[in-house]
Order: structure tokens, then sequence, then C-alpha cells
């Protein structure tokens, strides 16, 4: 897997990375929400730079011009529900793509440990498309994983990007031992580890209760 960790160069997305973290700022949901669609917006203009592009022409008012578009049949596959904001942003830069969501959520066995429960999956065919995988916090990796295993009964993507706002070391390493080769994740930040309640530190906490407000635990 190739990762490519945007953080590490000088960008306006560690404005956003930083208000998404404050502890302050990540109060404003309507706020909060808007950054992750811009992290979204971001990373989806530099994965953009590595797909197929083929020959194509413009009319202008006054003339012709030769250009060249994007090639790749995406389609774009959120988990729901905190996904739904970064989904946003890819979806704003990839406007005519196709669209997959899926439902995962922790199930809690004790207090430190959980399995990963996949009950809803809306999706077009994926057979030879180009797969753009939408989690704003890879944590362990289990739900991405969990997530890509359910999909395989809709076909076998050609490409598959994983696009992430922040990540945690130990489902970086997890994601590399079970995708594909040639699978790329793009990331805004890359963060020092887990810990027992599988939350990324320092990361920003709950991504989907900063987003949509607290939930009952199931
Ligand atoms: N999901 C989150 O929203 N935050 C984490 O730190 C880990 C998983």
């Amino acid at each position: 897997m190739k990762t490519h960790h945007l953080a590490k160069e000088n960008s306006v997305l560690l404005h956003y990375l930083q208000q998404i973290r404050d502890i302050h700022i990540q109060k404003d949901s309507m706020r909060f929400r808007r950054n992750l669609e811009r992290i979204g917006e971001v990373l989806s203009y530099e994965l953009s730079k590595t797909l197929d592009f083929h020959p194509a022409q413009v009319t202008t008012p006054l003339g012709e011009k030769e250009t060249r578009l994007v090639q790749d049949d995406i389609v774009i596959c959120s988990v729901l529900r905190a996904g739904l904001p970064m989904h946003t942003g890819v979806l704003n830069y990839f406007d005519w793509a196709e669209n997959s969501f899926i439902s995962a959520y922790r199930y809690h066995t004790s207090d430190t440990e959980f399995e990963i429960i996949v009950e809803y999956l809306a999706s077009p065919s994926l057979d030879n498309k180009t797969l753009i995988l939408v989690d704003p916090m890879i944590a362990s990796g289990h739900s991405m994983l969990a997530t890509f295993q359910a999909l395989n009964k809709v076909g076998l993507p050609r490409v598959i990007h994983l696009v992430s706002a922040i990540a945690a070391p130990e489902g970086i390493a997890y994601l590399e031992k079970h995708f594909p080769k040639e699978t790329q994740l793009w990331v805004g930040d890359i963060d020092d580890h887990l810990n027992d309640h599988s939350y990324i530190v320092p990361g920003l906490g709950d991504a989907g209760d900063l987003s949509f407000g607290t939930k009952l635990q199931q």
C-alpha cells in the first residue's frame, strides 16, 4: 500500500486539521462537518492527479481547445454515519461519481473489546471501477477492512483509494497487511497511537458524535 501523508507538506489542509482537533472549535458541529468536507475536497484534489486521463475537446464561444479528462469510473463509498461529511467533500470534486453507503459500527463485547457489525449496503457494481473508500478516522483499521470485505459481493474494483482525515499507525499497519498492495491511502495526518478504547491519540475524539451528536451506546 502506498501512503500519502499530506500534513507533511505545508498547505491550507493544516488549518482544517487543526480546527477539527481543537477542543473548543470542534464543538461547532457545522464547522466540524464543513472542515471534514474541506479535507475530503483537498484529498480528492491530490488523489485526482493519480487517475487515468483521456484526451478530450471542448468548444468555447470562441473556438476549440484540447484538454484531458478523468477516465476512471469512480465509486465513492462511505461508512455511515461518520463518513458522510467527507463523502460530500469527495463528491463535490468527483461530482459525476457513483455512490455506495454501508453501515459499520463497533459492537462492544467488553469495555475494551468490540466486533465490527456491517448491516446495510447500498451500492452500484464495483466491477472494473475506481473505488474511493472514505472513513474520516482510521483507528484499528478493522471497520475499513470489514467495509471492503462487505463490498466483495458487489464486484471487484480495478483501483482502490482509501481517504481519511486522521489515522493511527496501528490502523495503517493493519490495512497494509490486508489490502491489495496497489491500494493508495490518502491521509491528512498520522497520529501517535491508539488508546485502550481504540481511539486515536491525540486524534480529535469521536468524529460521528462531533458531526451529528451523541448516540445511545449499543
Ligand atoms: N473513530 C473516531 O471517531 N475517533 C477515533 O479516535 C477512532 C475511531
